[in-house]
């Protein structure tokens, strides 16, 4: 059996480094917000190419936090209305909701399952404040006609990058200022949100989050906000949250970070052999500019009769999974949205199958996956 994603198998390689940190951890006995975290961050931030980390309890509350902190500077208002694709994993909407704002559902190229930054500007209005951008399943957006778009409606772009860890901007695009997604550039202004939950590109042993900015007047912000909106203790000055990463997670977040960019390679060369050696007019493969460095959280493809395709696989001893089969505005929590269309999206969300994909996959799994489909 090919498991979609054998995260047992994953953590075990890191068993006694995780067992010697919880040693140091009980050493110390500093549980919350400790020496951890605060290196983390650093190691994080210096990743990223990023001047802040701030960890947080989950990639939910990462992006709720960057919406708040922009309230609380006066940046956003409640009521102000955010894009954001329409496929997007539900968090997404539920931070912009979280915060009072208004998320404004606009649909993804089918290509690249990202957002259509051709069908952004007829979605601006007067109270349009502010991007949020999803690099899904792993692939960054098309950064440079965002910005542009940005850049003149003096928009705030955030960016949900629960799924790409370590996805890199071109060091030659000038026109990625807005992105602080491992982007080399100081002056860049915006911030990132990560979620560490355990099946993500860098997973914890739990749940985990964190944002990455440039901006030093937001970081205080979120510093103070993700622990009760106090920066010294018992004074608060904003009306905060408790979402702090924890200690331990921290701690083992620590050790797997040094292996994240080659975990991402590992991803990437299994995502070349699907891309070359998949040969199946059923099956349609994802795209993949090359200069970007997609770092494939998921291998996504279409098919029009999914459920035959799932079946197949299955029966052939290869796990696959959906993601997702509800787009947000499908959903029974929103019925408002209900009566929507958004063809494009309800499309991705009737067709795409996720294949196994993960570093620990061997080259043999790999193959044995590709011959199956090709008999499909
Ligand atoms: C996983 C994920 C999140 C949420 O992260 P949690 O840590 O589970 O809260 C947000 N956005 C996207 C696109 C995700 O994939």
């Amino acid at each position: 059996m090919i498991k979609f994603l054998d995260l047992q198998q994953l953590n075990l390689g890191y068993q006694e480094q995780f067992q010697e940190k919880m040693r140091l951890v009980l050493d110390k006995g500093w549980f919350i917000l400790g020496d951890q975290v605060k290196s983390f961050e650093t190691n994080f931030a210096n990743y990223c190419c990023s001047k802040h980390c701030i960890g947080v309890g989950n990639g939910l509350d990462a992006l709720v936090l960057i919406f708040k902190a922009y309230i609380q500077l006066g940046k956003l208002q409640k009521g102000d209305e955010v894009i954001v694709p329409a496929n997007t994993y539900i968090a997404s909407v539920l931070a912009i909701l979280q915060a009072d704002l208004v998320p404004v559902l606009v649909e993804p190229k089918l290509e690249t399952y990202n957002i259509n930054p051709d069908l952004i500007e007829e979605k601006i209005t007067s109270k349009t404040k502010a991007i949020l951008l999803v690099h899904l399943y792993g692939q960054l957006c098309e950064m440079d006609a965002i910005n542009d778009i940005a850049t003149k409606y003096n928009l705030l772009v955030i960016e949900d990058a629960a799924q790409s860890h370590g996805v890199k901007h071109s060091v030659f695009s000038n026109q990625s200022q807005f992105s602080a997604t491992r982007n080399p550039q100081p002056e860049t202004r915006n911030a990132s949100a990560y979620s560490f939950y355990p099946g993500k590109n860098l997973g914890a042993l739990g749940d985990g989050g964190a944002i990455t900015t440039n901006d030093d007047e937001l970081a205080k912000v979120l510093f103070s906000l993700r622990n009760y909106g106090s920066e010294k203790k018992y004074h608060n000055q904003f009306v905060g949250i408790n979402s702090r990463l924890d200690e331990l997670q921290a701690a083992f977040l620590n050790v797997k970070l040094p292996n994240l960019d080659a975990d991402n390679d590992k991803r990437r060369s299994i995502a070349k052999r699907y891309l070359s050696e998949i040969k199946s007019d059923k099956i349609v493969l994802p795209t993949w500019d090359f200069s970007n460095n997609h770092v494939f959280h998921l291998f996504v493809v279409r098919t029009e009769n999914r459920q035959n395709l799932q079946d197949y696989l299955l029966e052939n001893g290869i796990e696959t999974v959906i993601h997702y089969p509800i787009p947000p505005h499908k959903q029974k929590a929103f019925p408002e949205w209900n009566n929507l269309s958004f063809p494009i999206t309800e499309k991705i969300h009737d067709e795409v199958l996720s294949l196994p994909i993960s570093p620990i996959m061997t080259d043999d799994e790999v193959g044995f996956v590709i011959e199956i489909l090709n008999k499909y």
